[in-house]
């Protein structure tokens, strides 16, 4: 088994761990970037969670994972935020220490830690054993900077101001910044893991990587590679949906939910270019019923044909007669392929939450964003697709935090009008061509990877 092993290493150039935080807009993205470097020629081990190994081994292809202890080996449902954070922190720096210390005595020793930025703990793990570390941020870099700014005490908390003023970002208003800082106090174990635990190490670490491409971001990209090493390597999304399909690097995906595809690429299929409305908010956000119900008949009165996520979690607040009345018209299901669904020629619009991985993945596939942002980097995202990237539009909610029907449908007629679109549809294809760009051979996060790859030998 060791001389085979051995055998394995003499044909890669390193050998990587990638450890993603056990959520699914964290294993995506971090899963990409392991088939990104596994193409270089670096030897990549997947580490998940003991809970997660299974599924992550079926997604992961050719990838091969190995598992270690958050301590809730069972699943950690219902588990508040910072006793799970601290748990992780204890169980999985053991159980880390040992993967590796186990890895090296099969012959296969660790260069680098790929690690998550909420998992801070694996970089003194990486330098007790004497190995480097590269944190991956799986957010934007503007949101990082604001989060890095709150933790140098650059935002007096709480917020005094209704519009503050950060260094490489445009004024935002205080509803404008991510919600564990706006509304710091009803988060605080999250706030401490995003502001300070997340921060705290970051100038020991070997590498800095943010899941963005410099184009989208150079202006506060800039600013903070004048502090701070930062590297930009997205969008990590697979290579075939950018339309430059490397030879070896299969779709592998991760899906914590079960994927209706088959339903949902045949009803696609039926339909004619541009004229899907697509819903989703992400693998984590909670609509309250009215919202929920608003939503549905503003999907309705617009007309359009629409495909909408709703997790089984979610299925009870959709209206009663919605289901019948809309058949028509609409496809709802539990889950889809989103980067399938996105690239689909059918593609209108995206209601979205602006999670970080599915705004990226509209922008790198050039499809106009409609943003209903809910709480996290969310509002943050949204202001930039609105009035930055100008992709999309925001739709406003009411004094009750509610967005309504009619809002709904209107900004569902100006996205999906050819005419009062065309600008946006235009940005969209803009940004879809940079992602490319930044990807492509020579490109800005091609660059960083290859300079990465081959500075770990
Ligand atoms: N996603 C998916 N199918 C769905 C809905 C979402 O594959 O039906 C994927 C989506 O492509 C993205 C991830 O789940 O990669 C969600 O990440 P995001 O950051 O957008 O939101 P989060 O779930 O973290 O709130």
């Amino acid at each position: 088994k060791r001389v085979h092993t051995e055998q394995l290493m003499e044909t890669y150039r390193a050998h990587c761990l990638i450890l993603p935080f056990p959520i699914q807009g964290h294993i995506n993205p971090l899963l990409q970037f392991a088939t990104r470097l596994q193409h270089q020629g670096t030897k990549i081990t997947l580490v998940t969670t003991k809970f997660l190994f299974k599924t992550l081994q079926e997604a992961s292809g050719s990838i091969s994972v190995e598992a270690i202890s958050d301590g809730y080996d069972e699943g950690a449902n219902g588990v508040a935020a910072g006793i799970y954070l601290a748990m992780f922190r204890k169980c999985g720096s053991e159980t880390l220490t040992e993967l590796i210390l186990k890895l090296h005595d099969l012959g296969c020793p660790v260069d680098c830690i790929v690690y998550d930025a909420f998992l801070p703990w694996c970089l003194d793990v990486a330098k007790s054993l004497g190995l480097r570390g590269a944190v991956f941020f799986t957010q934007s870099c503007a949101v990082n900077n604001i989060y890095y700014h709150a933790h140098k005490g650059c935002l007096k908390l709480p917020l005094e101001e209704t519009e503050v003023d950060i260094p490489g970002l445009p004024p935002l208003l205080a509803s404008d910044l991510p919600s564990f800082i706006s509304d710091y106090a009803s988060y605080p174990a999250i706030y401490q893991l995003v502001v300070h635990d997340q921060m705290e190490n970051i100038e020991e670490a070997d590498w800095i990587f943010f899941n963005t491409f410099y184009k989208l971001e150079e202006e506060v990209n800039d600013w903070m590679a004048k502090i701070l090493p930062v590297k930009t390597i997205g969008p990590a999304i697979p290579s075939m949906y950018l339309e430059k399909s490397l030879e070896d690097d299969k779709h592998y995906g991760l899906n914590l939910f079960k994927s209706m595809t088959k339903a949902c690429m045949s009803w696609l299929n039926e339909r004619s270019v541009s004229s899907v409305v697509y819903v989703a908010f992400g693998s984590l956000a909670e609509l309250n019923a009215e919202q929920m119900e608003e939503l549905a008949w503003g999907l309705r009165k617009s007309n359009y044909y629409f495909l909408w996520v709703v997790r089984e979690s979610e299925s009870n607040k959709l209206p009663k007669d919605f289901l019948e009345e809309s058949s028509d018209k609409g496809l709802i299901i539990s889950w889809c392929p989103q980067l399938e669904v996105l690239a689909h020629e059918s593609m209108g619009c995206f209601i979205t939450h602006c999670g970080w991985n599915s705004t990226l993945e509209a922008l790198s596939l050039g499809v106009p964003i409609i943003a209903m942002p809910q709480w996290t980097d969310q509002s943050t995202n949204a202001k930039f697709v609105m009035d930055i990237w100008k992709t999309g539009i925001k739709a406003l909610p009411d004094e009750n935090g509610i967005v309504r029907r009619n809002v709904i449908s209107q900004c569902i007629s100006l996205v999906m009008d050819k005419k009062k679109g065309q600008e946006i549809s235009q940005n969209a294809k803009k940004w879809k061509d940079l992602a490319r760009q930044a990807f492509d051979e020579g490109g800005s996060s091609d660059a960083n990877i290859k300079d990465f790859v081959s500075k770990l030998v």
